[in-house]
């Protein structure tokens, strides 16, 4: 199965672009009228008996009914008849502008409301640390490229800038120059976000439940590395990931990232820091030996399976490979929803 999410750009004419504007105004108008009568409808049953406000209230009358879809629909019509300019949108639009107002009163059909389906968490799991050398590294002992799109496309950018620079303020050649750079922003946020919708799917192909850490994201970008941090776009991939992981029915949860690469996750023993160069981890302990990241999305993913209360087996009590004894612990598998 595969679903991928399409975005596609619309280029109208200035003539469209004003259309467009004028329905928008005129929905807007629609919402705030309709939620307007709402509101002015639940303030008037506020007021208690014995306090009123010395001020105001608001009086309508006590045997008039509290405004709903279908009404609001109606007064709708009618007041197409006085405005001609409601009449340029089409009317399922403005329609479904009263219901946008009636979810939030509670008036729904009870079709129309798709419960979120829950999501427990069993099946076989993966644990994801996300770094500069990989762009993310998994638990199974895969690891994914860091994408850079900005670092590739970094000294195009630096160049269109500079001729923008030497453009004449105000000129067209300077405009001309300012939408190219524009677009080749669009063009980098675009390949950042396409490739972390693959990822996020890639590993849904592969798991039931997928653990990440919780970054301190904001710290990140503050420091040193702060230019390939905001490039790799972590934040946006863990936003991603735990909508792809919604759509999906797989299990998502974040855990905390403190001390993950400093933790055997063999005979889960401290074993100190390591050099930003230093890419293996070898257990002094254990002697346990695997890639850095994917040692770290092994405490990643052993800490989830503590957190959503799978009890782990030391792998030091076991023998083979660290995701064989954490499958032997776990419950027996669940055929989770594929939405
Ligand atoms: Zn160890």
């Amino acid at each position: 199965m595969f679903t991928l999410v399409y975005e596609f750009k619309l280029k109208p004419t200035n003539a469209q672009i004003a259309t467009f504007e004028e329905w928008l105004e005129q929905c807007r108008k629609v919402y705030n009228y309709a939620l307007c009568e709402r509101k002015h409808w639940v303030n008037s049953r506020k007021c208690p008996v014995n306090a009123c406000s010395i001020k105001s209230e608001y009086i309508i009358p006590a045997n008039q009914p509290a405004p709903t879809y279908n009404s609001q629909c109606e007064n709708l019509t009618q007041a197409k008849k006085n405005i001609p300019a409601l009449k340029q949108v089409h009317s399922q639009v403005l329609q479904n502008l009263q219901w946008k107002v009636d979810v939030p009163f509670d008036k729904l059909p009870s079709t129309s409301l798709r419960a979120s389906p829950e999501i427990s968490p069993t099946g076989t799991s993966l644990g994801i640390d996300v770094g500069l050398m990989h762009f993310a590294a998994v638990s199974n002992g895969q690891t994914f490229p860091n994408p850079r799109p900005f670092k590739r496309l970094e000294s195009k950018l630096k160049s269109l800038q500079k001729k923008v620079s030497n453009k004449r303020f105000g000129s067209n050649n300077r405009a001309k120059a300012q939408a190219k750079v524009s677009r080749l922003h669009e063009r980098i946020a675009n390949t950042r976000k396409n490739y972390h919708w693959e990822l996020a799917h890639n590993l849904c192909d592969w798991a039931d439940m997928i653990f990440a850490e919780q970054l301190n994201l904001k710290g990140l970008a503050r420091g040193m590395l702060s230019k390939s941090c905001l490039d790799a776009g972590w934040g946006q991939f863990l936003d991603i990931l735990s909508q792809c992981c919604f759509k999906r029915g797989v299990y998502f949860q974040k855990v905390p990232a403190a001390g993950t690469s400093q933790t055997c996750p063999k005979c889960l023993k401290e074993t100190g820091r390591k050099k930003l160069s230093q890419r293996v981890h070898k257990c002094q302990y254990c002697g346990y030996e695997c890639d850095r990241d994917v040692a770290a999305a092994q405490v990643v993913e052993l800490r989830g399976l503590e957190a959503v209360g799978h009890t782990v087996v030391k792998l030091s009590e076991g023998k083979g490979s660290i995701l064989e004894d954490v499958k032997l612990c776990l419950p027996v598998t669940e055929e989770s929803p594929r939405l």
